[in-house]
């Protein structure tokens, strides 16, 4: 039996739209009938990140309808995590339920969620026990749960789940980067949020394409040094460079040590010295990749966060005012 959300409460439901023409009237319906069991009073936000088909009118036409339904609409495609931040900021409920707008994810899970932020949780995570993805994502995405599980230290089965439900004070203050938004989680135990995980239905694509590819398993992986990173090392950014270099120095030292055993014994010795040299070159470019890509990821943050600049830009919108 759901409870209904306490009156005074507001639940607002953010919806990433991009090329969804298909699915957008079917989830309004389906949405509109979860809603009216559990909240008195909720908004509906869809962000149209700069979709090529009809998915704008569509929306458009939803929220001529009903002014519980808002629309932003961004200038270009920015991104599936981009579109969540934008729905946060204008977001005006105490507590915000993102979910995607492909049918995959389903609205009458929402009393669920919301039930358990009732009971104390700051953020309630869905988790696809039962995924309905072929093998080229949910094979990734296993590896990807465990590996996130092992660095982060929040232990989740599922992080890659958009269906959670967030207290709005918590979630507003997290900053969303690059394919972010699933780290969440693990960002905001860092600021003492309470997160429970709750198994939630998962359905296959009906209409329109997935928007992602194998790449996306390669972003998360680079995301993931960057959490981690910014989980331990925001603060004391030297012990973090202080121990790669150390890391470095030690290796160049003992390719240094067996080029000088080896050449003693083989008659190749040019090309193995050749090869070493270039073995160590490539190994300490990669270093300096990824410590300016950290660097970079400091850079981006001063940046945005400094100038109060957003991670988006909007055309226009509807029944939103700002
Ligand atoms: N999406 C978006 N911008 C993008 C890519 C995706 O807003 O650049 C939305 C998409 O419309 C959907 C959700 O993000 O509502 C999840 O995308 P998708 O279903 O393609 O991901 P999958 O379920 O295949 O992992
Ligand atoms: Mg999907």
């Amino acid at each position: 039996m759901v409870r209904r959300l306490e009156p005074y409460l507001k639940l607002s439901i953010v919806i990433p739209v991009y090329n969804e023409e298909e699915n957008l009237q079917n989830l309004q319906k389906q949405l509109q009938e979860s809603l009216a069991i559990v909240a008195a009073d909720y908004e509906i936000i869809y962000i149209d990140d700069g979709s090529t088909d009809k998915s704008y009118d569509v929306l458009a036409k939803l929220a001529a309808d009903d002014t519980r339904v808002k629309v932003i609409r961004f200038r270009r495609n920015y991104g599936q995590t981009a579109a969540m931040a934008a729905g946060i900021d204008f977001a005006s409920g105490q507590i915000i339920v993102p979910l995607d707008a492909d049918l995959q994810n389903d609205p009458k899970d929402i009393p669920l969620l919301v039930a358990k932020i009732e009971e104390g949780y700051d953020i309630v995570s869905g988790w696809r026990k039962n995924r309905q993805d072929d093998l080229t994502k949910t094979l990734p995405s296993k590896v990807a749960n465990k590996l996130i599980s092992l660095v982060t230290g929040v232990r989740l089965n599922d992080y890659g789940c958009s269906l959670k439900a967030y207290r709005s004070d918590l979630i507003k203050q997290v900053r969303l980067y690059g394919e972010m938004h699933r780290f969440i989680p693990a960002l905001a135990v860092l600021e003492g949020a309470k997160i429970a995980e709750v198994p939630v239905a998962h359905h296959p694509r009906i209409a329109g394409k997935s928007k992602y590819g194998l790449s996306r398993t390669f972003k998360v992986f680079l995301d993931l040094i960057t959490v981690k990173f910014l989980l331990g090392y925001l603060r004391k950014p030297m012990y973090f460079f202080g121990f790669v270099a150390t890391f470095a120095s030690l290796c160049s030292l003992a390719v240094i040590v067996l080029t000088i055993v080896d050449i003693g014994f083989s008659l190749g010795y040019i090309q193995l010295v050749i090869g070493l040299i270039f073995a160590v070159i490539f190994f300490f470019l990669a270093i300096m990749f990824v410590m300016m890509g950290l660097l970079a990821e400091l850079l981006v943050r001063t940046y945005h966060e400094s100038q109060g600049k957003k991670v988006y830009t909007i055309a226009k919108t509807i029944n939103l005012v700002g």
